[in-house]
């Protein structure tokens, strides 16, 4: 029997065995999908052995996607743009990592606004992380004329400058407004407006109507941001599609098929959140 699982530290969390479980019942496979509390001390090795393992791979969750990178034996384009992996998969004997994150982004972008175009549009981005690299790879790739970044540090917009280069482009305070009056895609990749965390403190009002607002948070599943750019008017997205779109490739990677996101399993996850919050 096939097993493939998720890891990180801590795991608790995961709603990735919900997400696969599924699937693995909906198309009948006989295998299994576990959550894995791998220590950071131990993560590369676990990843590393994988390849010898009762395991045909793993999603790689907070903090190990870094050293996934590092452990496998390759890594595809997308990975290696970003120096991070969050899908693991064996073949020819080797621990392979790719990198979904950024498709899972815009492939839920398009399931849930199939009309709205991304090529020459102007982005904005909250956020110079991870998931910000991610996604701004995908937006490049999906033909976006330029990207704002907004973002607490400024040398890691530096250094989105530095590997993306002139498409990227350094907001600040008092340049905001007029960037948001330009702007048909806004997107918050911080962790603020978590649920119990704080909120963004961006003002949206100067925003250009009918810009998209997404948040890939996805608890709460609509973050104060996201109810602020309803109220207004603009079309929103949450993070719970990405989560949801960033799982396909993993699953047809492992097992031979690509499974569809459907809305049972949309609502199966939205359930599990809100269960989880009540609590
Ligand atoms: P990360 O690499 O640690 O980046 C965190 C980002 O948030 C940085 O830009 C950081 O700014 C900013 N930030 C954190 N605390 C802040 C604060 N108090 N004030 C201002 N800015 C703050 O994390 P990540 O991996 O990119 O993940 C970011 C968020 O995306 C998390 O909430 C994660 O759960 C979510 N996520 C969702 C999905 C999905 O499938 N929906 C996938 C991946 C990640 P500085 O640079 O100034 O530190």
């Amino acid at each position: 029997m096939k097993k493939a699982c998720v890891i990180g530290w801590p795991i608790e969390h995961s709603r990735s065995p919900l997400i696969h479980n599924y699937w693995l019942k909906k198309h009948g496979i006989d295998a299994t999908y576990e959550k894995q509390a791998i220590e950071p001390e131990n993560a590369a090795q676990f990843i590393a052995a994988l390849a010898v393992s009762e395991f045909v791979g793993c999603n790689v969750t907070i903090p190990h996607k870094e050293t996934a990178f590092q452990a496998v034996a390759e890594t595809d384009k997308i990975a290696g743009r970003l120096g991070a992996v969050n899908t693991v998969y064996v073949r020819n004997g080797k621990a392979c990592g790719t990198n979904t994150d950024g498709e899972g982004f815009i492939a839920s972008l398009h399931h849930a606004y199939p009309a709205f175009g991304l090529k020459n549009k102007a982005a904005i981005i909250i956020g110079a992380g991870g998931a910000a690299k991610a996604i701004i790879g995908a937006l490049i790739d999906a033909g976006v004329a330029r990207i704002g970044i907004i973002n607490r540090t400024r040398a890691r917009i530096l250094d989105l400058q530095a590997q993306f280069g002139s498409q990227i482009i350094e907001i600040n305070e008092t340049a905001a407004n007029d960037a948001l009056a330009a702007c048909d895609l806004l997107v918050n990749t911080t962790s603020l407006g978590m649920e119990g965390g704080t909120e963004i403190a961006l003002d949206i009002q100067h925003l250009k109507r009918n810009a998209l607002v997404a948040d890939i948070i996805y608890v709460p599943l609509e973050t104060a941001l996201l109810a602020k750019a309803k109220q207004l008017g603009h079309p929103v997205l949450g993070g719970l599609g990405m989560l949801l779109h960033q799982a396909v490739r993993g699953f047809e990677l492992w097992f031979g098929v690509k499974p569809e996101v459907t809305e049972e399993l949309h609502d199966l996850v939205a359930a599990d959140v809100q269960k989880a919050s009540k609590q």
